[in-house]
């Protein structure tokens, strides 16, 4: 292989969508909802489209977005920022990006917490810094004091904290972010919190965002997504929150990724990310009718599932449900004997992985999810 590539390996998504393409399966592999978003917010995506314009927005964004995100994140977490501290990118995939660009340099040692989102680590390795994993373990995926500690005993430049957890489902407790919170103050770890999944939980879970623990307005750097709040992941709109300080490295960096994002896209962010409460809290609970689905189906095939507090995905658990097939086999018998697209948690590991459990994604339509689950259980 290219030694160029050993790092960037093809993602899981891409290898499994295309597999599901290709077989006709049903994809809850790769992290999308079967609907199309807000008819509203599409609209306004339309109108801006046509009346323009459509020349090149200022590179942090438009004015509109990065003052509805301040007042977004003021009404729905508290949050006291400015405009003047977000910086609008193309998904939070670039957001990512830039931060690791800016802030790591060769020889950094990074902390990713596993498992991890597959980005994180290539693009570490590309900007030249070394990667320390903190390992989370099933079925909690709890944060725990002493390997905060073991992970913290020889401080790194910066670590990514993905809360809620993909693939987990995790939503981390307040008591677990404070303590993140508080190995970062120590010299001044700089967070970079992939907070994606912010919005998308359940059973009435808080979002705890590490930002706003004390000390950490300065060191950390909040990602969230267009493409997840408001279920149009193809949309790749994103943004990133922090302290001018540390958000200018990453407009920087930004300049030289993709400059700006299609404004009427950023126009309609803007007015999507104004709905009422009551609009977040109807999509909180259609997702969650899907999980609950999705669960009860699988439990009366047999299938045992692990919590999902948040995101789009729940995981099966292969050995307690009775399968002997490590997770990525399963996958590969599932997409090609069953008709069923998923992901092998392994692929959310760089090392000596855990190869027992398989992501679900039940952003579907209930049918759907039962004709999944009746082709999965072909499977014993
Ligand atoms: N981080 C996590 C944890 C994700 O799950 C995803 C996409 N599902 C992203 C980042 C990328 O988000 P975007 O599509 O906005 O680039
Ligand atoms: N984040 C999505 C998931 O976890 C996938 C995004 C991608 O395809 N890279 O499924």
């Amino acid at each position: 292989m290219n030694p160029i590539y050993a790092a960037m390996r093809a993602t899981v998504f891409e290898e499994m969508s295309a597999l599901a393409r290709a077989r006709g399966a049903i994809n809850l592999g790769q992290g999308f909802p079967d609907g199309d978003g807000p008819a509203d917010v599409r609209q306004e995506a339309a109108r801006a489209l046509i009346e323009g314009p459509n020349q090149y927005p200022p590179m942090m964004g438009l004015p509109a977005l990065r003052e509805a995100v301040a007042r977004h994140y003021a009404e729905h977490q508290g949050l006291t920022l400015t405009s003047d501290q977000v910086l609008v990118t193309s998904g939070a995939t670039e957001a990512l990006a830039a931060a690791i660009l800016a802030i790591v340099s060769p020889g950094d040692e990074v902390l990713i917490i596993e498992p991890a989102y597959d980005a994180y680590r290539p693009l570490i390795e590309r900007a030249g810094g070394m990667v320390r994993t903190l390992t989370l373990s099933p079925p909690d995926w709890r944060i725990e004091v002493e390997a905060v500690d073991a992970a913290f005993a020889r401080p790194p430049k910066a670590v990514i904290f993905n809360d809620p957890l993909n693939p987990a489902g995790r939503a981390f407790t307040h008591a677990e972010v404070a303590l993140l919170a508080a190995a970062c103050r120590r010299i001044g770890t700089i967070a970079i919190c992939d907070e994606v999944w912010e919005h998308v939980r359940f059973d009435g879970r808080n979002h705890y965002p590490l930002i706003a623990e004390p000390g950490m307005a300065e060191l950390a750097i909040k990602i969230g997504s267009a493409g997840k709040i408001f279920s149009m992941t193809g949309w790749k709109v994103g943004f990133v929150m922090a302290a001018p300080d540390l958000l200018e490295p990453i407009a920087r960096a930004h300049q030289f990724l993709t400059f700006t994002t299609p404004p009427a896209l950023q126009t309609a962010v803007a007015y999507g990310l104004g709905k009422p409460m009551r609009w977040f809290e109807e999509m909180r609970a259609g997702y969650q009718h899907s999980r609950d689905l999705l669960a009860s189906l699988l439990a009366d095939q047999g299938f045992v599932t692990l919590a999902s507090d948040a995101t789009y995905f729940l995981c099966v658990d292969l050995p307690a449900s009775g399968f002997a097939d490590d997770d990525r086999a399963f996958c590969l018998r599932a997409v090609e004997q069953a008709g069923v697209a998923a992901i092998p948690v392994s692929a959310f590991y760089g090392g000596e992985s855990e190869r027992r459990i398989v992501r679900l994604c039940f952003a579907k339509r209930d049918e759907v999810l039962v004709e999944a689950v009746r082709r999965l259980a072909t499977l014993r």
